[in-house]
């Protein structure tokens, strides 16, 4: 099936890239196919954020589209960032290592470190149809960045099972791991399912 990836993060962008095509499916992103417009995330969860990227694609081009809504979030801090993550710290912070910087310092005085990433991919056909699935993937903040990889908070999320950091890992490791590669796995079996002959 040919997707129009509705997202202009490249970093983003590559991880759904590499998995989608590995599972035998053509994508494009949003701006490949002409589209310069960034859907405005107004929803309160990752569902409401990645259904609104997924429409507004389908309603400018009539195509299939797949969004990804993902952020990180931290027990101690009641679940912030959040649906927020890629805007944390407000105009406090610029860039991801702001961001980066922004949350070890609210985290400074905390010994409870868990954290989850969490991605909800949503597919919307040109009909309507809807297939949403969530991926999650448990950690613990550390306590300075480690690793130069990724992108986002990657640096600082630590996989306790694997000994190193999102940062430190090899890319497809990150991408079997992760709470994208996990939701990406089960829209699969969920596309192969039912419809994979649409
Ligand atoms: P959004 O889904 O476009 O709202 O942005 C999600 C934000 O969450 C990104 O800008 C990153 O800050 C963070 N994020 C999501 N997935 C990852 C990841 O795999 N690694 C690091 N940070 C991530």
């Amino acid at each position: 099936m040919q997707f129009i990836l509705a997202s202009n993060n490249e970093k983003k962008l590559k991880e759904l890239r590499a998995i989608l095509i590995e599972m035998g499916h053509e994508v494009r992103s949003q701006r490949e196919a002409g589209l310069e417009f960034v859907a405005e995330e107004t929803g309160r969860t990752f569902s409401e954020n990645a259904r609104i990227k997924a429409r507004a694609v389908v309603e400018a081009t009539g195509l299939a589209a797949i969004a990804d809504d993902s952020g990180i979030v931290v027990e101690a801090l009641g679940g912030a960032p959040g649906v927020d993550s890629a805007v944390y710290g407000g105009d406090l912070c610029e860039t991801d290592g702001d961001r980066v910087r922004f949350l070890l310092a609210n985290m400074e005085q905390e010994d409870d470190r868990r954290a989850a990433f969490v991605s909800v991919i949503v597919c919307m056909l040109p009909d309507g149809t809807l297939i949403e699935a969530e991926g999650r993937l448990e950690g613990e903040l550390l306590r300075e960045p480690r690793g130069a990889g990724g992108f986002g908070y990657d640096p600082i999320f630590f996989v306790p099972e694997v000994g190193f950091s999102f940062a430190e890992m090899d890319q497809s490791v990150k991408n079997r791991l992760s709470h994208r590669g996990r939701a990406l796995e089960k829209f699969r079996e969920m596309w192969e399912k039912t419809y994979a002959d649409k």
